[in-house]
């Protein structure tokens, strides 16, 4: 498969090369040259298939020859080691819950995959390799699991100062090793800017080789197709009508990937992006204007994104067709008290306990399912409640416990190195400290 850059054609190459390099000249993503179509039958049957299997087909198109089938077959199956279920919280709406990976959020799956392909790819490089990385929250976690003690490579990561939660910030502190966590005073997009600023730096690319492991980097991007075609393989046991998805979305990657399988020939009636009051792509769809905006705090942090890098790749698969875009996907905003609203209302109705960005999602699908009566769903549940115990604690008030392996990790202690956001501690950081 050849990828190519949306801020300049011209610029193509493998899966190898945008796996390695994450982004193109100009900071432009890397976009697939053509859309693979998924076999008929292939999805008609798809619970006759193993998760893996369905990884497998999901994932081979896109890797073409760079990756042997063999070695292709042991990374999608660690990718998807753990349990996806598709669960029914009432008549109209499922979830998929997503969170039963290593850090307990959906992006262990993108992470796992990127994580292996690359120290595959890297494996005889001769220069020091450092995936750089900014978090808003998860993303941290996930990289940084997936790539603990892999022996060339060294993840530096970027988040926010005071906004991750707790148990976020000890997924990204505690490991030590490889794994080195800056807390950076200032927001997530003073992270992403950094990062940006890194990737430019002529010196710094000089001596390191530099990755990056957000949602933009297709190793990380593509993988999370797989678990759309694991929802719908569930799905198709009880159901006859296409399921509606809602997506919470922030930088857009997961939607993103949704949509990709849909093109692939994935049945999906509809999709909804479920903001909180990041509101950008649901002002997009009102006006049809894109304004990228100051990220706001809410408390489904990990969607605190002002401009999501992702949706570019969605226009690109639309064709920059506004109507047909309106057709397929629909946006809500929904605000930090109508999420904490739902948590109770969920909870109480029909005792399931939702994190904030799942009850976003919740949140959109019934504003959605309310318009359309005759439709049903499900919703991506993209991380655990435990890693957000103080916006669940605010809309229920009895205790959620803690799985043990977590209580473990919230022992060890929290190693960081404080930056501000100015560029020359980062600078001086990656040239002279690791
Ligand atoms: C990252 C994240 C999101 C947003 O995903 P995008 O791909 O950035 O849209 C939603 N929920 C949780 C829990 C996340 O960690």
């Amino acid at each position: 498969m050849i990828y190519y850059n949306l801020k300049d054609h011209r610029e193509k190459i493998n899966f190898r090369e945008a796996a390695i390099k994450g982004q193109g000249k100009e900071k432009g993503l890397f976009f697939p040259e053509n859309i693979p179509q998924f076999d008929q039958d292939f999805i008609q049957n798809l619970d006759q298939y193993s998760n893996e299997e369905i990884a497998f087909r999901c994932m081979a198109d896109f890797v073409g020859d760079e990756i042997p089938s063999e070695i292709l077959q042991q990374i999608v199956s660690e990718t998807v080691s753990f349990e996806i279920p598709l669960i029914k919280i009432n008549d109209r709406i499922s979830i998929l819950e997503l969170f039963h990976g290593p850090t307990l959020a959906f992006k262990d799956i993108g992470a796992r995959f990127m994580s292996r392909c690359l120290s595959y790819f890297l494996k005889d490089q001769q220069k020091k390799v450092t995936v750089l990385v900014a978090t808003s929250g998860d993303t941290g976690g996930a990289v940084a699991h997936g790539f603990y003690k892999i022996p060339e490579i060294n993840v530096v990561i970027l988040y926010p100062k005071n906004k991750v939660s707790p148990v976020q910030e000890k997924q990204l502190t505690a490991l030590g090793e490889n794994i080195f966590a800056l807390e950076v005073s200032g927001s997530f997009d003073d992270c992403q800017s950094l990062v940006k600023q890194a990737f430019s730096d002529e010196e710094i690319n000089e001596k390191i080789f530099l990755t990056s492991a957000n949602s933009i980097n297709v190793a990380r991007w593509l993988p999370q197709q797989i678990y759309y075609l694991i929802a719908l393989k569930q799905w198709i046991q009880n159901q006859k009508e296409q399921p509606v998805i809602c997506v919470p979305s922030g930088n857009f990657g997961n939607i993103c990937a949704g949509l990709l399988a849909y093109f692939r020939g994935l049945p999906a009636d509809h999709f909804i992006a479920a903001c909180n009051k990041n509101q950008v792509v649901p002002e997009y769809f009102k006006t049809q204007n894109f304004n990228p905006q100051k990220s706001v705090s809410t408390l489904s942090n990990a969607m605190d994104v002002g401009n999501p890098s992702n949706f570019v790749r969605i226009l690109e698969l639309f064709g920059h067709q506004f109507d047909s875009l309106k057709n397929k996907i629909s946006a809500y905003s929904i605000d930090d008290e109508a999420t904490i609203n739902t948590i109770t209302e969920v909870y109480k109705k029909y005792g399931y306990i939702l994190e904030p960005h799942s009850a976003v999602a919740f949140a959109a699908m019934e504003q959605y399912l309310h318009e359309n009566p005759e439709k049903k769903g499900f919703i991506l549940g993209t991380a655990h409640p435990v890693k957000f115990p103080d916006a669940v604690k605010k809309a229920i008030p009895e205790k959620i416990e803690i799985p043990e392996a977590l209580s473990d990790l919230m022992k060890k202690e929290k190693k960081t190195i404080e930056i501000n956001s100015d560029f020359e501690e980062l600078r001086r950081f990656l040239l002279h400290k690791i």
